[in-house]
């Protein structure tokens, strides 16, 4: 065993049924915990008729009752300001304040004690390493440091490696792509669709070609495109640099990180959590790999307000194959597939988003921006794709084998629209690509604003 591979040797190749056995008595621990110190807990717990007790086989883990996003909502209205009653330590021991950016409703607020905030840096630590990272690298962040949690912890992780961290928060673009040119970082951490964004700012407004500045790697966030293979070498070509994949949420925690080898998934750190993958049809759990499911999570360690069997609504499915790497944390294959709500039936058959993206960006004919509208024609359904023209490129040299590739990977036909290059809406951080006016009662206009 290599254990320069490993930020933490012991805990990332434990053996299977050693690390279930670890999973589990954290479990126990912080579901007693959440149960002794949270009222929310406790009702929840009470209601189905279970004390921490009942709980004394891995199996058991199940029937604890799951935790939606929307009662954290709810329970957020009560006391103490401003977190309500899954508050488990004295408000005087929280730390920071975080909230989620709110996309899906009204947004969550998130404390975290000292402690929490270390936790959340260490569970970046295995990311970053497992990435490649070394105390020799110079890491620039080019994010808003703000009240979201973004790649916060990635910074505080980047220090603990003994990393030099570049903050480049209160910059425009062209300032930060001149800050890389100056500084020569090595290492950079960024949504896909900033990554992208920055490269064609500083190719087509300023004249900087991306791949002869200094970064050689990308950590990726916020979006699943690092492990969408062809917007991971659109990333990995205009910078030459390796992009990899990370995965994480405010109400969760730093989960999972694709390894230097770039397996085409993600490792789960399931020495921090226990990730349950849920049939979306029957409820069951997917023990077997192969099997799309969306992804109940406990975040096993954090504390301030515990994350108990949550419904992520993330898509993932387990990977049969092991990883090079030699990892004994399992790999979810492809990455976050999707959302179970954007995942939706178009004409009786399922659609991902990422399907599309996977095709619009593997043709070099087309730009990076595109948007797919999902509507009724009378009682039909209808996809509409927008997609830009590189130039020089013409829409009959396009059209058909976009079309042909959309209906070899999704099974469903698309009333196409081009656009000239530049022309689609740019989006600074995460995109809103992905449109279906099925599901509201508003118009394509209203839905982008
Ligand atoms: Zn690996």
């Amino acid at each position: 065993m290599n254990r320069q591979e490993y930020w933490n040797p012991v805990l990332e190749t434990m053996p299977r049924e050693k690390l279930q056995h670890l999973q589990f008595k954290k479990f126990k621990r912080i579901l007693n915990f959440a149960y002794a110190r949270s009222k929310f807990h406790r009702a929840l717990y009470d209601m189905a008729g279970l004390t921490p007790e009942d709980i004394s086989c891995f199996d058991d883990i199940k029937k604890i009752p799951k935790v939606e996003k929307s009662m954290m909502r709810e329970i957020q209205n009560k006391d103490p300001f401003p977190y309500g009653d899954a508050l488990c330590v004295p408000i005087k021991e929280v730390s920071v304040f975080r909230q989620t950016s709110g996309t899906t409703g009204q947004p969550v607020y998130q404390p975290d004690t000292w402690q929490d905030w270390e936790w959340w840096s260490e569970c970046w630590s295995f990311t970053l390493w497992a990435q490649g990272y070394r105390p020799e690298d110079r890491v620039f962040l080019p994010f808003g440091y703000n009240i979201f949690v973004a790649f916060w912890a990635g910074h505080y992780a980047a220090e603990k490696l003994g990393c030099e961290v570049v903050p480049g928060g209160v910059l425009d673009t062209k300032a930060r792509i001149l800050k890389i040119k100056e500084l020569k970082p090595t290492a950079m951490m960024a949504t896909p669709t900033y990554v992208l964004g920055m490269a064609d700012t500083a190719k087509n407004k300023m004249g900087i070609d991306p791949r002869e500045l200094s970064i050689n790697k990308i950590t990726c966030a916020g979006e699943p495109g690092a492990s969408i293979p062809s917007t991971k070498k659109r990333m990995q070509d205009v910078w030459d640099a390796r992009v990899y994949d990370h995965s994480g949420a405010t109400e969760i925690g730093a989960w999972s990180y694709e390894c230097r080898h770039q397996p085409c998934g993600m490792h789960v750190n399931e020495a921090m959590f226990l990730v349950e993958i849920e049939d979306l049809n029957t409820g069951k759990i997917i023990e077997e790999p192969g099997q799309k499911g969306k992804m109940i999570i406990t975040a096993l360690d954090r504390m301030a307000q515990p994350c108990i069997r949550f419904d992520s609504k993330d898509v993932i499915e387990w990977d049969p194959e092991p990883c090079p790497c030699g990892r004994t944390f399992r790999l979810i294959r492809g990455g976050v597939i999707g959302r179970a709500d954007d995942i939706t039936k178009v004409k009786g058959v399922l659609l991902s988003p990422g399907a599309i993206e996977e095709v619009v960006r593997s043709l070099d004919g087309l730009g990076d921006e595109f948007e797919v509208i999902v509507d009724k024609q009378g009682d039909v359904d209808r996809v509409k794709l927008k997609v830009e023209l590189m130039h020089g490129k013409t829409r009959s040299s396009m059209e058909n084998i976009l079309k042909d590739q959309l209906r070899l990977k999704t099974n469903l036909g698309y009333q196409i629209e081009f656009y000239d290059y530049g022309t689609l809406p740019r989006y600074d951080v995460k995109a809103k690509r992905f449109k279906d006016l099925r599901k509201k009662n508003i118009s394509e206009r209203e839905c982008r604003l």
